[in-house]
């Protein structure tokens, strides 16, 4: 079987630009697991914690849950300049930038970097780590309806 591009590792290290987080639309779909962090974090009711911060979203399949945008498109918890609930964020969140789509080939990372400064910069992440966060991923039951 052929090795991944990433065998011996990827250079990552985020440069705080808040790229990701600010500026333009996308989603931030939840787990389960992700709702029960952010409503405990929040000390609000898995319910309550729905209907001020999400909105359901039609994938074209099924629906999915994901956090609401400011108006700007900043998203809701993006505040002070970070995120304020840093430590409760979600998956899809926390295993940036090591998603699937970027993991399929090299060209595809490489171009990761015109929108995310701090791919093949600073820290070298392994191979190991790289395939946690993609197994940790696929695992992922995120909330459907
Ligand atoms: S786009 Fe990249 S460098 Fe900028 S905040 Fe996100 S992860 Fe960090
Ligand atoms: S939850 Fe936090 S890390 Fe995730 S997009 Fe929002 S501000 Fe960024």
């Amino acid at each position: 079987m052929e090795e991944p591009f990433y065998k011996d590792g990827l250079h990552f290290e985020c440069q705080r630009c808040s790229g990701c987080c600010r500026f333009d639309a996308g989603y931030v779909f939840l787990s389960h697991s992700d709702l029960e962090k952010l409503s405990q974090k929040l000390s609000m009711t898995q319910d309550d914690f729905l209907e001020k911060y999400c909105v359901k979203v039609d994938t074209g399949g099924d629906f999915r849950i994901s956090l609401i945008e400011k108006e700007n498109f900043d998203c809701i918890f993006w505040r002070d300049g970070g995120c304020a609930v840093y430590d409760a964020r979600p998956l899809q969140c926390r295993s940036f930038p090591f998603w699937a789509p970027y993991m399929e080939s090299k060209e595809a990372w490489d171009n990761l970097a015109s929108s995310c400064p701090g791919v093949n910069k600073g820290k070298l992440h392994t191979r190991e780590e790289i395939e946690e966060w993609l197994v940790s991923r696929k695992r992922e039951r995120l909330i459907t309806i």
